[in-house]
């Protein structure tokens, strides 16, 4: 027989789930650095924000930074409120630094080379040591960032499916003739670096080899007075001859003639506010 009285249902509230607090968070999911590694990382090319949080964290654990001119990177370093033995890896000690390198990292020594700015080992050095690290069999990683090719090629408007990198040419007028003809017969997009005592001396010989060719200059990437200047070489030239190149420059190059002569080059200032410059 059923009970007259049944005791009620209690329908009780589902349990809340636990919360963390603070003491059992668990630990980040960042790995630790991994003993024995050289760490290439990317730094700004002139705007401070631009840098990872990996890249920041790389160099606040690294045993040791290994920098183009630790002077420059020093300062990068203070502002990143960072503390950190340093040891100056150039072109001229590249050989010997690199075997001091090798010898921390078989010790297990984490290392961190950095270049004055952007990725290094691009037209920066760090080949050298990363190819006698790799033959000696220990460990790279690359902690991406900043790169002025990327950074003028993808703004560019020129093609970036397919696309040559060439650096910088060499000073020599006949080396830079017959470079600049192989690149012009690529038939795709090639991306040159350049300093502005070069940049009309460039566009010059632009203007005689691949005259048909759309170039776009990019200057002070991320800085202040950031500009894209779009065009043939001859407009360039014409904007050249009125505003004397100063800056930093990369130089893209369109793989074929677009038959589009266009007008004025186009000159894009971008926002000045958030710009920070590191020198
Ligand atoms: N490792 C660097 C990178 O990842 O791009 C390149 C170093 S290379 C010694 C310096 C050249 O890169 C400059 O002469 C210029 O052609 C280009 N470059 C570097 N910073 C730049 C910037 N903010 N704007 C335009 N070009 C830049």
């Amino acid at each position: 027989m059923a009970d007259a009285n049944p005791a009620p249902i209690l329908s009780k509230p589902p349990e809340p789930a636990p919360v963390s607090t603070p003491a059992t968070i668990p630990a980040p999911a960042h790995p630790p650095l991994q003993p024995g590694t050289l760490y290439l990382v990317a730094t700004p090319l002139g705007n401070l924000e631009d840098i990872t949080l990996r890249a920041i964290r790389t160099l606040k654990e690294c045993n040791l930074v290994a920098a183009e001119d630790t002077r420059r990177s020093g300062l990068l370093l203070k502002h990143l409120g960072i503390s950190k033995p340093m040891l100056s890896y150039f072109q001229f000690n590249e050989a010997r630094r690199s075997q001091e390198i090798l010898g921390l990292l078989r010790q297990g020594r984490t290392v961190a080379l950095i270049s004055d700015a952007g990725s290094p080992g691009i037209s920066d050095p760090g080949y050298r040591v990363v190819r006698e690290a790799v033959a000696a069999g220990l460990r790279v990683e690359s902690v991406p960032g900043p790169c002025a090719m990327v950074a003028a090629l993808t703004a560019s408007g020129l093609p970036t499916d397919e696309f040559h990198f060439a650096g910088f040419l060499a000073h020599k007028s006949g080396q830079r003739t017959r470079k600049l003809q192989s690149l012009g017969a690529l038939g795709t997009t090639f991306v040159l670096y350049e300093s502005p005592y070069r940049v009309v001396k460039l566009l010059t010989e632009l203007n005689t080899l691949l005259p048909g060719r759309q170039v776009a200059l990019a200057r002070e990437l991320t800085k202040k007075f950031e500009e894209f200047l779009r065009g043939t070489p001859a407009q360039l030239l014409e904007w050249a001859a009125k505003h004397p190149p100063k800056g930093e420059f990369v130089v893209v190059v369109a793989g074929e003639e677009s038959g589009d002569h266009g007008s004025a080059p186009v000159e894009e200032q971008s926002d000045p506010p958030l710009r920070v410059r590191l020198s």
